[in-house]
């Protein structure tokens, strides 16, 4: 039998969950929670998603507009397993009672604290530890990021400590509404920002600080990566130790990718739904090992990277498979990454 999943929020990382999980031949969708209706209600329809709100008062709405509603969230709860929240972050947790009388489990994303679920997933760091969990919350893009790349340092190295600066996008390419278009933001000025306490939410032990500088782009974020490792290493050990990892994408400015902009159409020319990149793109020729310490550059597609986060914690929360690396394998496989 699949697991039968729903999606609270559906927008930029809801909409992109939903399609992740309808690829897996042990999940489905059993319906996608909309406020109003839009182009992407129209579209959900037309995937096969029914179509839910969060009360009866959104339905008036929908009618005017001519798109069937198949009930409210809560009737929606009836008939799932499990709900990814994916609603804007600090919404979340208002539905954490809901989610519970009705006996389901959930997951939500990096907008919520992690005290919310007190259980933070990355699916290569900490798999295991989601197994049979009610709550759990995925981390945020950035934070994805980082721990994908941490993590394996970590276990092949030892970090002494991290020091990373992170290029943030102002919005995501469908936001009209969020600037800066042409400056260059200290965000926050207080330092250091959250991002590495973020990560000790999934790695306690890491020694990490991190700063971050809001741009005028809303395709990727770029993080400019520094590591102090306890053990001695070449470039090429670390280059080795990347190539092994499922969602880390090796790139060369030598192929002529040298920019955001690149990596992005990079993924287009794949084939891959709304040009998605779900891995991080670590530039191989950005790695060097200076004064005993590591560099290296890598972007993440803020829009995707959480994706098959999402995928794995289901399977893990419903004890579907207690192998993580087989989930990681199985997810990857249906969505594409090869
Ligand atoms: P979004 O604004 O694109 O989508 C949120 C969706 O939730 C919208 O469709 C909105 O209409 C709907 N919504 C609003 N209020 C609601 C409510 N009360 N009940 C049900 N639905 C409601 O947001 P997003 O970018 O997809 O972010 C969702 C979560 O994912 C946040 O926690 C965010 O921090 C996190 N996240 C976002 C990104 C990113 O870059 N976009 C990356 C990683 C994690």
């Amino acid at each position: 039998m699949k697991a039968k999943v729903a999606i609270n929020g559906y927008g930029t990382i809801g909409k992109r969950v939903a399609d992740a999980v309808a690829a897996q031949d042990d999940m489905e969708i059993v319906g996608v929670v909309k406020t109003r209706p839009s182009f992407e209600a129209r579209i959900a329809k037309e995937k096969g998603y029914d179509i839910y709100t969060p009360s009866d008062e959104n339905h008036a709405e929908f009618k005017k507009s001519k798109i069937d509603v198949n009930g409210t969230l809560a009737e929606l709860l009836e008939k799932t397993d499990i709900v990814i929240d994916a609603t804007p972050g600090d919404t979340g947790e208002e539905y954490k009672k809901l989610y519970q009388e009705h006996g389901v489990k959930a997951i939500w994303q990096g907008g919520e604290d992690h005290e919310l679920t007190g259980f933070s997933f990355n699916s290569e760091a900490n798999y295991n530890d989601a197994l049979g969990r009610d709550f759990t919350r995925v981390v945020s893009c950035n934070t994805t990021g980082l721990v994908r790349v941490l993590f394996p340092l970590d276990i092949a190295f030892g970090v002494k400590k991290a020091r990373v600066t992170l290029m943030r996008r102002a919005a995501d390419p469908n936001d009209i509404k969020t600037g800066p278009i042409n400056s260059l933001i200290p965000d926050p000025i207080k330092l250091p920002s959250h991002h590495g306490p973020d990560v000790n939410s999934i790695l306690p032990g890491i020694d990490i600080t991190t700063m971050a500088v809001k741009t005028s782009t809303t395709l990727m974020h770029l993080h400019a990566i520094n590591i102090e490792l306890k053990k001695e290493c070449s470039d090429l050990d670390v280059l080795g130790i990347f190539e092994k990892r499922p969602r880390i994408r090796l790139v060369s400015s030598k192929d002529r990718i040298k920019s955001t902009a690149e990596a992005m159409e990079l993924a287009k020319d794949l084939g891959r739904p709304r040009g998605d990149m779900w891995e991080n793109v670590v530039w191989k020729d950005s790695i060097a090992i200076n004064k005993g310490e590591l560099y290296f550059f890598q972007a993440i597609h803020q829009e995707s990277d959480v994706v098959p986060e999402n995928v794995d914690a289901i399977r893990a929360m419903l004890e579907m498979e207690k192998d993580g690396t087989k989930s990681i394998k199985k997810t990857n496989k249906a969505i594409g990454i090869k």
